[in-house]
């Protein structure tokens, strides 16, 4: 059988030899053309594309902002976070994505979570520029679910800069109660500590104008919002954080939100804590439930904060000694 292919293979080898030759000299010349070519310096836009079922689901990319996470993580310590630092090849401070989800259901689309606009320093905020890259319009976003009201989840419900307005005007926007109940009460912003009233002003700056507009619809733990996608109460990083379950023909992806921020470090030892955590036990605990069952079910997890487009799978290490983190494999969807 192999035979009649001989001729074509050498017509082949013949003509690519030619074509080499008699590029040869052109080719010399544009690599010495483009030597001097300035380098870019930046990324391709930050989108990714996955099937889920019936469902696409878009990752977007915030940005990543480096964070001092060694002050910053708790039940741990410094020298601790340093090794496992050092272990995944990680530099210091750590370059932390800030990543969301776009689930068109085929009749739906949702935004899950919607970075940080300009509430969290300049290398934030590319949310809206890399939901058109894809080719959606704000306009186009039927709703919007919050895992919880940080300012690197809710930002961008407003555009940056002044005269700030509602980002996703056709939108409906649902929240956990007792998240809403917590952020959004002057009460409590007058009672917390002078560097803990910031994240009272910038959830309520973003999400005070969905509620004035009769936007903001809120739900109590686990709600089917549309037909696939279900929250999940997770409550301890905030009052009201939740997680969402997003399910299309027997495939699930479940969005974690803030149940993860530093992968080198908490799959390891899920123990580890932030200092953003409302409840810090509770925090802990919801993330090792969590852990325990991505590894068990097998499922995809979407992590706010895991290296871009943070979609992957959690497997149990042999011993019972923490998780590693499996990316999901590149697709051109082809
Ligand atoms: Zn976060």
């Amino acid at each position: 059988m192999s035979r009649p292919f001989q001729p074509l293979q050498s017509a082949i080898r013949v003509s690519l030899l030619g074509t080499a030759l008699a590029l040869a000299p052109v080719t010399s010349m544009v690599g010495a053309a483009f030597a001097a070519a300035p380098m870019v310096k930046t990324q391709a836009p930050g989108f990714y594309r996955m099937m889920l079922g019936d469902f696409e689901v878009t990752a977007i990319s915030d940005g990543t902002v480096k964070l001092p996470m060694k002050d910053l993580l708790t039940n741990t310590t410094p020298a601790k976070v340093d090794a496992a630092l050092k272990r995944a090849a990680i530099a210091y401070p750590i370059e932390t994505a800030v990543n969301a989800y776009l689930i068109n259901t085929g009749s739906k689309l949702v935004l899950i979570d919607t970075g940080a606009a300009g509430l969290f320093g300049p290398t934030l905020g590319n949310l809206l520029t890399n939901l058109k890259a894809p080719g959606y319009q704000p306009e186009q976003i039927d709703e919007i679910y919050i895992t919880h009201m940080h300012a690197d989840h809710v930002g961008g419900l407003m555009t940056s800069g002044a005269g700030a307005a509602i980002a996703f005007p056709n939108a409906t926007l649902r929240i956990d109660k007792a998240d809403t109940d917590y952020w959004l009460s002057e009460a409590n912003m007058n009672a917390a500590p002078a560097d803990g009233k910031g994240f009272f002003q910038g959830a309520m700056a973003s999400v005070n104008p969905y509620v004035a507009a009769g936007k903001l619809k809120t739900f109590e733990g686990g709600v089917e919002l549309v037909p696939g996608i279900r929250s999940q109460a997770t409550h301890g990083h905030t009052a009201g954080h939740s997680v969402y379950i997003v399910e299309s023909k027997g495939e699930k992806l479940v969005l974690w939100g803030d149940l993860m921020h530093v992968a080198a470090v908490q799959f390891e030892n899920p123990a580890v804590t932030i200092k953003f955590d409302s409840d810090v036990k509770a925090a802990a605990k919801e993330r090792v439930k969590a852990y325990a069952d991505a590894a068990k079910g097998g499922y995809i997890v979407g992590v706010s904060h895991i290296s871009f487009p943070g979609l992957g799978r959690v497997r149990a290490n042999a011993g019972g000694k923490g998780y590693s983190w499996i990316p999901v494999n590149y697709s051109s969807l082809k």
